[in-house]
């Protein structure tokens, strides 16, 4: 037995010498010269020897080493590789050993490349991705569906979907994809800290044989489409019934004139001039809406030059001015001397007249509105600060939303649409300017409109 344990190379001389010592036996039977007997002994040990070690590191060596390298590309190790000197078919069988090493490793990177690619898809997408097999246990949640459900990997792993996930719409989704085997959409909200807007997709998975595997489940976020649907309805509505007002009340004064015989002058003077203010109304609403959608457009340009600020208000404040007086209050400009900046001419116009008639409007008799312009080191600040009523706090926030007001029935009565300073901002925000307020009820409020000086 210790002699199986015994390294080849040694089993292989100890037989060597057992049949040279066994030949040397039988030679001696006929042979008396024990010299030429020793020296044919040595010669034929020695040959026997070289044999031996020829063959062992021809063929035995490199079978063992080729067996160890199979080895350890079973195991999958597939940088392993075959390092020795052979000539012949045993360096072809090497060489062959090494390529197919070679394949594997090319393989085997080329597939750690494609799982990877398809984790960071699958990790990175917008969206909440489930993965379930046919039995209904789920194998895969990526980041986003986890951030969704604030829950951890292993709460999902290996379970049932129907244990851990407890939205009814879900459920209803994955069972429909199980049972009509074909892709299902539906949409779900989900109450996190706020409510989220999903449109689930379902998709089963067939193998080759076309046989239900599973399916995937996909919950795309479509919170800020609700939005701006919800936005847009709201838009519509408000645009509904900012017209009703008008409308309904000159095709009532209309049908008055028109049905009873009016002899009295003064009153159908006095309904015709509701008529005209009404539909002037109107007009300023409807341009209000068109500036705005104008502004909306995604190919909106500005047509910048460069403009003097004293030109712009030789424009402006005539009409304002006079306005201003009507209702005693006093309107004052302050600024630097040869201010100049490039911008829109009508959109600067647009946002000064809005702004300015504001203070007017909504400042009491015997008040006072100043506009002041200053150079800043990066932009041109124009200050318009008022005497006036004030807006609320809570109300600040939202004064650039359209159709908001602080008092509705003060802003139809100064002929206000809800729409200027929605304007206002856009027009700012398109020159990459920026537009602050402050306000104290019943002490004033001051707007502060940044343009870029370039
Ligand atoms: P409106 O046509 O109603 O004036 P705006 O969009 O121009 O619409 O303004 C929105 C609201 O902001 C106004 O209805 C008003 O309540 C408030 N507001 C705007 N400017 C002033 C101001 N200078 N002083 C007080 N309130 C103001």
């Amino acid at each position: 037995m210790r002699f199986l344990s015994l390294k080849p190379i040694f089993r292989y001389a100890i037989i060597i010498f057992i049949i040279v010592a066994f030949t040397g036996i039988v030679f001696s039977q006929f042979m008396n010269n024990y010299i030429v007997l020793v020296l044919v002994l040595l010669t034929e040990y020695i040959i026997l020897m070289m044999m031996l070690h020829f063959v062992f590191d021809n063929y035995v060596k490199p079978i063992r080493k080729a067996t160890d390298t199979l080895d350890e590309l079973v195991k999958g190790n597939f940088r392993a590789r075959m390092h020795h000197p052979v000539t012949g078919s045993m360096a072809s069988l090497l060489m062959k050993i090494n390529k197919l090493a070679r394949s594997l490793s090319e393989l085997s990177i080329n597939e750690k490349m494609q799982a990877e690619q398809l984790t960071t898809v699958i990790e990175n997408i917008q969206s909440g991705l489930i993965l379930i097999d046919e039995k209904g246990y789920i194998h895969l949640v990526n980041k986003n569906f986890l951030s969704l459900f604030g829950k951890k990997e292993k709460d999902y792993i290996g379970y049932l979907y129907y244990d851990v996930l407890d939205n009814e719409k879900i459920h209803k989704a994955i069972q429909q994809t199980f049972l009509y085997e074909e892709k299902v959409k539906d949409s779900v909200i989900v109450e996190s800290d706020h409510e989220q807007y999903f449109e689930i997709m379902g998709a089963p998975i067939f193998d080759e044989k076309n046989i239900l595997k599973g399916a995937v489940l996909v919950l795309y976020d479509i919170t800020e489409l609700k939005k701006l649907e919800s936005m847009r309805k709201d838009f519509v509505a408000n645009v509904s019934h900012e017209l009703k007002t008008p409308i309904t009340s000159i095709r009532g004064f209309s049908e008055t004139l028109l049905d009873e015989d009016l002899n009295d002058k003064d009153t159908a003077r006095q309904f015709l001039s509701i008529i005209n203010e009404e539909s002037k109304r109107l007009q300023t609403l409807i341009e209000d809406l068109l500036s705005l959608s104008k502004l909306e457009k995604e190919d909106s340009r500005l047509e910048l030059a460069n403009l003097h600020f004293s030109e712009l208000m030789d424009e402006v404040i005539p009409v304002l001015k006079q306005q201003a007086e009507s209702s005693g209050i006093t309107l004052k400009v302050e600024s630097v001397d040869g201010l100049e900046f490039k911008a829109d001419r009508s959109g600067v116009k647009q946002v000064m007249i809005n702004v300015l008639a504001n203070a007017i409007n909504y400042t009491p008799n015997g008040g006072e509105v100043t506009l002041i312009a200053e150079e800043q080191k990066e932009y041109i600040h124009l200050m318009v600060k008022d005497t006036g009523i004030g807006i609320p706090k809570e109300s600040l926030p939202r004064i650039f939303e359209r159709f908001y007001r602080v008092d509705k029935a003060r802003s139809r009565n100064t002929g206000g649409t809800g729409l200027g300073l929605a304007i206002v901002k856009h027009i700012v925000e398109l020159h990459n300017g920026k537009v602050e307020v402050e306000s104290e009820v019943n002490k004033g409020t001051a707007f502060h409109i940044y343009f870029p000086k370039n």
